[in-house]
């Protein structure tokens, strides 16, 4: 079989005997702007591509959270830490403030099944089972209340907007080769069916709607769709339906405010970039600014990290800060202008990392925050670089206050491992540091193990091999593997599943002959390959590179730099000597790391300064 696997595409093998499920979701769900309830219809084609017969299917119903004695609820009161947005808010919300889902009716191709709510999830018995293979259809009539807004979603946000609809429709549970994922909305992140949702949303014609996907009738909206026409068309009702259309993928947002300006912007880069904020003095000018900044944005991050697919997405002034949906964003909008482009470029961002490589957040979020917080920190050091960022510089290493503050948490003894479940952090700030600090780390020092030319190439071949898929943290490494021709499971082992932490310390630098002899000591347990900088007192620089022997590769040299490549460093081994041309008093300075690129909890060990009377 290998032989033949061996004449098929690259992309092909790459994806093995993956499968994942499928969804059509036709929805149309209209909301009382007096009372905050909706009434809605779905039907939902379900396509079963799994090697396996399903007896049972679940349904997120998210709004059920927002009640008291909800999970999320009692969470968020027992958990030390709690998000300041939650607290003991869910606790004290009064019938009229709470959010919910009912459903009225379900059935399986014509006929009623058999269901249950549990708390935010739906469990439903099938009165056939769905074979591999196959498709069936259900067909539901839900309806529901808007929660007030604490997180996330919500009615009447403390910025003004008066809906922010995310989590807002009984959305079909994940089923993949791990099988089911019915997480209870706790207060973590998401994961969805890959499909296409077709969505008629019905409204008081005075709000403006943004939402993911394409809107199918500008004409009858108006509201800025069409040129010059701003509210709704003079011929329209009381209500409008807007319907919008979004191909491939796996969840579906939308916002409505009467107050909204909705500014569109067709980006250099092709996409048409919508803008819905409501107008103030403190705002305006930073909103008019940002769809110049985003369109130079998309140009630098379609060329480092994979063309982005759509031909839309909307920035949205809605929700509890930045929130990441397919094709659009709910954020905040008025704070500073850099403030706005970096929530901006942090959510658009995630429409690489989640939005279009679909991983699992609850089981890997940090390669949704990790990764997109890594490529924020690249695009916005760029945008520094353009000089579009007032006050902000570029950086030749914008990772240093990323890297210190991982130093000083992974020494205070609360650190759990990246393996864990997002919702199943002792604390807050262990899946904050974990996700969005060791997730971002983890590409740059990937970067320095694996060489620069490996990671770019890496970066996009994971972009483009597992886009509209559900990548997991052993198919980014594979990619790494194949892209740089090195094995990586080990990092993977050390710096995924372990807290294991990196210090490396320069030991005994001593006269050898007519050379040094220095002496470079693993101080904790993760071993890495290491690079030292010798810096002469003519002020030439030698870096002498010796990669893990576990690697079965090294990267080569950067450009520029005077490199010497030194035997491979057993792991088992705590100390690794070595002896350079250079007479001890010729040398001015030994460096371990120069580029400061590996996460070694202890610099302060890793520079040797020859201090020399030089008179
Ligand atoms: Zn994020």
């Amino acid at each position: 079989m290998w032989i033949v696997l061996g004449l098929l595409p690259f992309g092909l093998i790459a994806g093995g005997n993956y499968w994942q499920q499928k969804v059509e979701y036709a929805i149309d769900i209209s909301l009382d702007v007096h009372t905050h309830r909706f009434v809605g219809k779905q039907l939902l084609t379900y396509y079963n591509n799994s090697p396996d017969t399903l007896y049972r299917v679940f349904y997120h119903l998210y709004f059920n959270a927002f009640q008291p004695g909800s999970m999320m609820d009692e969470r968020s009161q027992s958990i030390v830490d709690p998000d300041r947005r939650v607290g003991d808010l869910i606790s004290k919300l009064t019938p009229d403030q709470t959010g919910y889902h009912e459903i009225n009716k379900l059935t399986q191709d014509g006929k009623k099944t058999k269901y249950k709510i549990v708390g935010t999830i739906l469990e439903v018995e099938l009165h056939k089972p769905i074979y591999p293979g196959t498709s069936t259809i259900f067909e539901m009539d839900f309806n529901g209340q808007v929660p007030i807004q604490i997180r996330r979603t919500g009615r009447d946000n403390a910025e003004g907007i008066s809906y922010s609809m995310a989590q807002w429709y009984p959305k079909m549970v994940e089923y993949d080769d791990d099988g089911w994922h019915p997480n209870p909305y706790v207060g973590r992140e998401f994961y969805g069916v890959w499909g296409d949702f077709d969505v008629k949303i019905t409204i008081d014609k005075a709000f403006t709607v943004g939402a993911t996907g394409y809107l199918q009738n500008p004409d009858e909206i108006g509201h800025g769709f069409v040129e010059g026409v701003k509210g709704a068309p003079a011929n329209s009702g009381d209500q409008l339906t807007w319907h919008f259309y979004a191909p491939n993928v796996h969840d579906f947002v939308w916002a409505a405010d009467p107050d909204y300006t909705h500014v569109m912007h067709k980006s250099n880069a092709g996409p048409v970039l919508h803008f819905f904020y409501q107008e103030n003095e403190k705002n305006k000018e930073n909103w008019e600014a940002l769809p110049g900044i985003m369109d130079k944005a998309l140009m630098y991050i379609n060329k480092h990290f994979g063309v982005y697919p759509y031909d839309q997405y909307s920035f949205i002034q809605a929700g509890d800060g930045g929130m990441e949906y397919p094709m659009a964003t709910l954020i905040r909008g008025n704070g500073s202008f850099n403030g706005l482009v970096g929530v901006s470029v942090h959510e658009w961002m995630h429409s690489w990392y989640q939005m279009i490589l679909g991983t699992n957040e609850l089981l890997y979020p940090w390669m949704d925050e990790g990764f997109t917080s890594y490529a924020s920190a690249r695009v916005m050091n760029e945008l520094a670089r353009q000089e579009l960022l007032p006050g902000r510089e570029y950086s030749d290493n914008p990772w240093e206050r990323t890297y210190q503050s991982f130093a000083n948490f992974s020494t205070s003894g609360v650190e759990e491992p990246l393996s864990t479940h997002s919702d199943h952090y002792t604390t807050n700030s262990a899946y904050g540091m974990a996700a969005y600090v060791k997730g971002n780390i983890f590409l740059n020092q990937l970067e320095y193990i694996i060489g620069k030319e490996a990671f770019d190439r890496t970066m996009l071949m994971y972009f483009n091999q597992w886009k509209f898929k559900h990548p997991d943290a052993n198919d980014f490494i594979r990619v790494a593997e194949k892209s740089s021709g090195m094995v990586l499971d080990w990092y993977k082992e050390y710096w995924i599943n372990q807290t294991h932490s990196i210090n490396y310390a320069l030991g005994d630098v001593t006269e050898e002959g007519r050379g040094t002899q220095i002496i470079v000591e693993r101080q904790s347990p993760m071993p890495m390959p290491i690079e030292i900088r010798v810096t002469r007192a003519n002020g030439k620089a030698t870096t002498y590179y010796m990669p893990l022997r576990m690697m079965r590769g090294s990267k080569p040299a950067p450009e520029g730099e005077k490199w010497k490549e030194l035997e491979a460093w057993p792991w088992t081994n705590p100390s690794y000597t070595f002896r350079i041309p250079v007479k001890l008093d010729k040398i001015e300075q030994i460096e371990i790391d120069p580029h400061h690129k590996m996460m070694d909890i202890d610099r302060t060990n890793d520079v040797l300064v020859e201090k020399k009377s030089k008179s």
